[in-house]
């Protein structure tokens, strides 16, 4: 081997480090993102605007899981229509009435997720953490039923998600409704279920 060629080593030795951490930053860019699911936004279900919002400050503290007590639903029409009732709910007859649907996130029977308040907006679901949480309501009523699979990943890949985000502190902690005022939310049936994932807390 001439001189030449072996002080030519590190230069391309140099090329080949760089392509390679671009490569991996690139895989790493995307394994980030993995978590995030497609969310249906506001306009796609067809949300009134709200008639107020207050920013939350994230990262939050806390995730709280509530359930609509609202009829199921497997197809982006049918949990669309049933999103708007909510939100008319909420909007119509709640004492006060609130200015958009109470939740930040719902979770359809489709295994979607569909846009409430969304990350940066204060949401209405639980009174005194209501600007320290996000709120993810599954559709449906599960008092007795356990929600598809699908619906409990789209609910657990959204928290992952938040963390990814910077939305939500990665030692969350993980609540049922039920632990911050007497209510059945979310229902017994995803209660127990909730009860065994990573960061539920009995003592919020
Ligand atoms: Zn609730």
């Amino acid at each position: 081997m001439d001189v030449q060629a072996v002080s030519r080593i590190p230069g391309v030795m140099m090329e080949v480090c760089k392509i390679a951490l671009l490569f991996s930053a690139v895989l790493f860019a995307d394994f980030a993102n993995a978590a995030c699911p497609s969310i249906v936004s506001r306009s796609d279900w067809g949300a009134r605007a709200p008639t107020e919002t207050t920013a939350m400050r994230t990262p939050v503290d806390y995730v709280i899981i509530h359930h609509t007590t609202t009829g199921s639903c497997s197809s982006r029409d049918s949990c669309s229509r049933i999103l708007r009732n909510v939100q008319n709910d909420h909007m119509n007859n709640r004492k006060p009435k609130f200015s958009d649907i109470g939740y930040t996130y719902l979770i359809g029977g489709d295994g979607k997720v569909y846009e409430g308040r969304g990350w940066d907006t204060q949401g209405a679901h639980a009174p005194n953490y209501n600007h320290r949480s996000i709120g993810i309501s599954f559709i449906g009523n599960f008092q007795r039923s356990r929600p598809p699979s699908s619906q409990l990943r789209a609910a657990q890949d959204l928290i992952e998600c938040a963390v990814e985000k910077g939305k939500l502190k990665r030692d969350y902690k993980l609540l049922g409704h039920r632990q911050t005022k007497a209510t059945d939310c979310p229902g017994q049936a995803l209660y127990d279920i909730i009860k065994t994932w990573p960061k539920w807390t009995s003592n919020p």
